[in-house]
C-alpha cells in the first residue's frame, strides 16, 4: 500500500485545528501536529512532510517569517498559511514569501482539502520538472565527459602511433606526456615519469641547449646527436595555457646522405685538380708550337676561361671542405679595415663600369681580429663581389665596419633586387641560388656557404636582411682579438 502523504500542522491549539485534522484525515492524509518551533524543526528534518500548514502566528512567532525560513532550506516544500482575517495585503505578502497559498475563515472541510490538494499537485509537477531537468543535465554532463574521454584516448592513440618523438611539457619543463617513440629513442623503459623535470629524465646536453634556446629567443630547434650515431631534429612549439611540445624527427639518413655527398664532392674535386691544371698548361703552350689563326685563338681563349671557371669552382669546394673540417687553423692579428682596402681596390673597376657608388664607412678605433687574413679577404671579396654582381647600374653599395663591446660589425648593404623572404635562410646552403637571380648573373651558389664557414670558424655570426626590390644587407659580427 502506498504510504499516505504527511501534512504537518503548525497551528496553535483551537477548534479549527481539530477541524483541519479531521478534514485532512478524511481525505486520506496523515497528520502530524507540532506545538512549538523546535518540534516543527525536528519534524521537518525527520519526517519529510509533503506539506506544512502554518498559523499566521504560531507559538508566538510570525507564520510568514517561519515559512520564509523553511522555504530557504526546502525550496520545493509547499507551505500554506492560515490567517484569521483576509486582509487586503495578505495575498501579496504570501506571494512575496514564496508560499503556495493561504486559508482564511469561513472554512469548510472541502475548502481545506481542496487548498491542500492544489498545493500538493503544484509541488508535484514542480518536483517532476526539477527531476527531469536534473536528469537531462546529468545526461548531458555524462555525454560530455564521455566525449572528452574519447577525445583523450583518440589523441593518445594518435601520439602513440606517431613515428616522431613527442614530448608535452608544462611551463616548468616537467613532463606531461611522452609518446612511445621517445621511450624507445632514449631507452626510458616503462617507468611512469609523468610530472618529473625533463632534464632529470633525459639529461642530454643537446636537450638542455634546445630548452635554453627555446626559452631565450626565436630559435626553437636544435639537433640532438645520440651516442649511437643517430641524429634527431628537435623543435619546440609553445602551447598557450599548457607549456610546450617538443617533436623530434630522425634525420640520420639525411646526415648520411650529406656525408656521402661531401665525400663524393671531395673525391671529384680532388681528382679534377690535376687534369684541369694540365688542360690550362697545354692551352697556354698551343700558341708556342705554331702560329694560330684568329678563330683558333678565340676558341682557345674560351676553353681557357671555361677551364678557369671549373678550376675556381673546384678550389671553392676544396676550400669549403677544409674550413668546415677545421683544418684552417692559421690565426694572426688582422685589421679588417686594412684588408677591406684591398677588396675595394679589386672591385673599384667593376663598380665604376656599372656606375655603382661603392662607399666605405669605417668607424674609429676598430680593434684587430684574431683571424686568417686570407679567409677574411675571401669573406669580404665574396660579400662585396655579390653586392656588385647583383646590384643594377647606378646603384649604391655601402660597406660599414664598426666596433661595439669588443666585437667587430661588418655591414654590406646594396640597392639590388633583394632576396625573397622564404629563401633567405637557404642562401647560405651550398649551391643554393635564389629564384630571382637576374639573367646573366653567373655563379655557383658556393660563395655564401664559404663566407658562413669562415665566419663560424672565427666564432662569429652572419645574417641577412633583405626586401624585394629595395636591397640587401649582410651583417657579420666577429669577436675582437682580445674579446
Ligand atoms: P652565387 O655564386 O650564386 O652568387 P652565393 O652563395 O654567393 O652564390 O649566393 C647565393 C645566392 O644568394 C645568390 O645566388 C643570390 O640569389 C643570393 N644573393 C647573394 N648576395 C646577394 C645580393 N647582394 N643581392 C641579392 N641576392 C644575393
Amino acid at each position: 500500500m502506498v504510504k499516505p502523504d504527511l501534512i504537518l500542522l503548525a497551528l496553535d491549539d483551537s477548534p479549527l485545528l481539530q477541524l483541519m485534522g479531521r478534514a485532512l484525515r478524511a481525505a486520506q492524509y496523515e497528520i502530524a501536529v507540532v506545538q512549538d518551533v523546535a518540534s516543527l524543526e525536528k519534524a521537518l528534518h525527520e519526517s519529510s512532510p509533503a506539506l506544512v500548514l502554518v498559523g499566521e502566528v504560531f507559538a508566538g512567532e510570525q507564520g510568514l517569517k517561519l515559512s520564509a525560513n523553511m522555504l530557504e532550506r526546502f525550496p520545493t516544500l509547499p507551505v500554506l498559511l492560515y490567517s484569521e482575517k483576509d486582509t487586503s495585503g495578505l495575498a501579496k505578502e504570501v506571494l512575496l514569501a514564496g508560499l503556495s497559498g493561504y486559508l482564511c475563515p469561513p472554512l469548510r472541510m472541502d475548502d481545506i482539502v481542496e487548498a491542500v490538494n492544489r498545493s500538493m499537485a503544484r509541488a508535484r509537477s514542480l518536483g517532476d520538472w526539477l527531476r527531469r531537468q536534473v536528469k537531462m543535465t546529468t545526461a548531458s554532463l555524462e555525454e560530455r565527459a564521455k566525449l572528452s574521454e574519447n577525445e583523450r584516448s583518440r589523441f593518445e592513440a594518435i601520439f602513440s602511433n606517431i613515428q616522431d618523438g613527442v614530448i608535452v611539457l608544462n611551463r616548468e619543463n616537467a613532463i606531461l606526456f611522452l609518446n612511445p617513440s621517445i621511450h624507445d629513442i632514449f631507452g626510458l623503459g616503462s617507468n611512469d615519469i609523468t610530472g618529473k623535470p625533463l632534464l632529470e629524465v633525459i639529461s642530454h646536453p643537446d636537450i638542455r641547449t634546445l630548452l635554453t634556446r627555446a626559452a631565450g629567443g626565436p630559435l626553437k630547434y636544435h639537433e640532438i646527436n645520440l651516442d649511437n650515431g643517430q641524429v634527431l631534429n628537435a623543435q619546440v612549439t609553445p602551447i598557450p595555457g599548457i607549456g610546450s611540445a617538443i617533436t623530434m624527427q630522425d634525420i640520420s639518413y639525411l646526415k648520411e646522405l650529406d656525408r656521402m655527398k661531401n665525400d663524393f664532392v671531395h673525391t671529384v674535386s680532388h681528382d679534377l685538380r690535376s687534369p684541369l691544371t694540365a688542360l690550362l698548361g697545354y692551352t697556354e703552350l698551343m700558341d708556342r708550337i705554331g702560329p694560330l689563326n684568329e678563330q683558333q685563338r678565340e676558341f682557345l681563349q674560351r676553353i681557357q676561361s671555361s677551364v678557369q671557371h671549373i678550376t675556381n669552382l673546384v678550389n671553392d669546394l676544396l676550400d669549403l671542405e677544409r674550413i668546415e673540417a677545421g683544418f684552417d687553423t692559421r690565426r694572426e692579428s688582422v685589421h679588417i679595415e686594412s684588408v677591406l682596402k684591398y677588396t675595394l681596390d679589386t672591385f673599384e673597376n667593376q663598380a665604376h663600369n656599372k656606375k655603382i657608388a661603392l662607399v666605405p664607412i669605417i668607424g674609429a678605433d676598430i680593434p684587430p681580429l684574431r683571424a686568417n687574413p686570407i679567409r677574411i679577404r675571401q669573406l669580404l671579396d665574396n660579400l662585396v663581389g655579390n653586392a656588385i654582381k647583383y646590384t643594377p647600374e647606378r646603384g649604391k653599395i655601402q660597406v660599414g665596419v664598426a666596433s661595439r663591446d669588443r666585437q667587430i660589425i661588418l655591414q654590406v648593404s646594396d640597392t639590388g633586387p633583394g632576396i625573397p623572404q622564404n629563401e633567405q635562410a637557404r642562401i647560405f646552403d651550398k649551391f643554393y641560388r635564389a629564384s630571382n637571380v637576374p639573367d646573366g648573373a653567373q655563379g655557383s651558389g658556393l660563395g655564401l656557404a664559404i663566407v658562413k664557414s669562415i665566419v663560424e670558424s672565427h666564432h662569429g655570426r652572419i645574417w641577412v636582411e633583405s626586401a624585394l626590390g629595395k636591397g640587401t644587407s649582410f651583417f657579420v659580427v666577429l669577436p675582437a682579438q682580445d674579446a
